[in-house]
């Protein structure tokens, strides 16, 4: 059984002060999620990781990071290493995200260096994955996405495999308001399990929780969750106010 994933990337918002007021609202409105339920992770900036841990140390919710160079450490000027990021309580890191692909040149290849290193140091990743608006107007959503979830597990073995969680954000509808529909969503779910079993095996597939990304909110998360391959969100904008997070959090109430 897939337990769902929920992950708030906060992006490149809330300062200090903004981040620990938001982590301690919802480690308040949260606890009485039980994680073997639903399971929650927030994903802060680096300068605001530790301060965030302390807050939700010992609590229901889990702490990520939103990157991760793949080194442990040396002179790589401004970058932020695995060890580092599990020095602060990090249990996940978001990889590939399409911001990161778009501006910051990321490719199949540098996610898939990243992905291989943040299972070397037990950092569980969330490799995004996911069309622009062009690829799927052309028709080769499916092609695409098949290629990034392909190149981002190259040469990962089916036993760490298994613990990934992968998110499908078509980029078009990232920020934009614009949501999938369920049927959309769960079309190219479908076919990243079918490319996953392919990879590796049935019970690999299945056990491999795939998230969908793009404009999550309280009023449309119950529906994205109720296709039999959406198992978790990872949402931008609506993970910034602790209401919508626990309601986006709460689908199933
Ligand atoms: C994201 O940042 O991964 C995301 C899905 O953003 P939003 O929910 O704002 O579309």
């Amino acid at each position: 059984m897939r337990i769902p994933i929920i992950a708030g990337n906060w992006k490149m918002y809330k300062d200090l002060t903004e981040s620990k007021a938001l982590a301690e609202s919802l480690k308040n409105c949260l606890k009485d999620v039980n994680p073997e339920d639903t399971e929650v992770a927030i994903c802060p900036t680096f300068t605001n990781l530790a301060s965030v841990n302390e807050i939700i140390k010992g609590s229901n919710i889990k702490l990520g990071a939103q990157n991760m160079y793949p080194k442990q450490e040396g002179a790589f000027t401004g970058e932020i290493s695995p060890l580092m990021l599990r020095s602060v309580g990090c249990q996940y890191v978001i990889l590939g995200h399409s911001e990161r692909r778009q501006y910051f040149g990321e490719t199949d290849a540098s996610v898939n260096e990243k992905v291989k290193v943040a299972f070397e140091y037990a950092l569980t990743p969330i490799m995004c994955v996911g069309e622009t608006l062009e690829h799927r107007e052309k028709g080769i959503t499916n092609s695409v996405v098949k290629t990034q979830v392909e190149g981002g597990l190259k040469d990962i073995p089916k036993e760490k495999a298994k613990n990934i969680v992968i998110a499908y954000e078509p980029v078009w509808a990232i920020g934009t308001g614009k949501v999938a529909t369920k049927e959309q969503a769960q079309e190219v779910h479908a076919m990243i399990r079918g490319v996953l079993k392919n990879l590796y095996d049935e019970a690999t597939a299945n056990s491999i929780r795939i998230q969908y990304g793009g404009s999550v909110k309280p009023d449309n998360v119950k529906e994205l969750m109720a296709q039999p391959d959406i198992d978790g969100a990872l949402v931008g904008g609506a993970a910034l106010k602790a209401d919508s997070f626990e309601a986006i959090v709460k689908f199933k109430k």
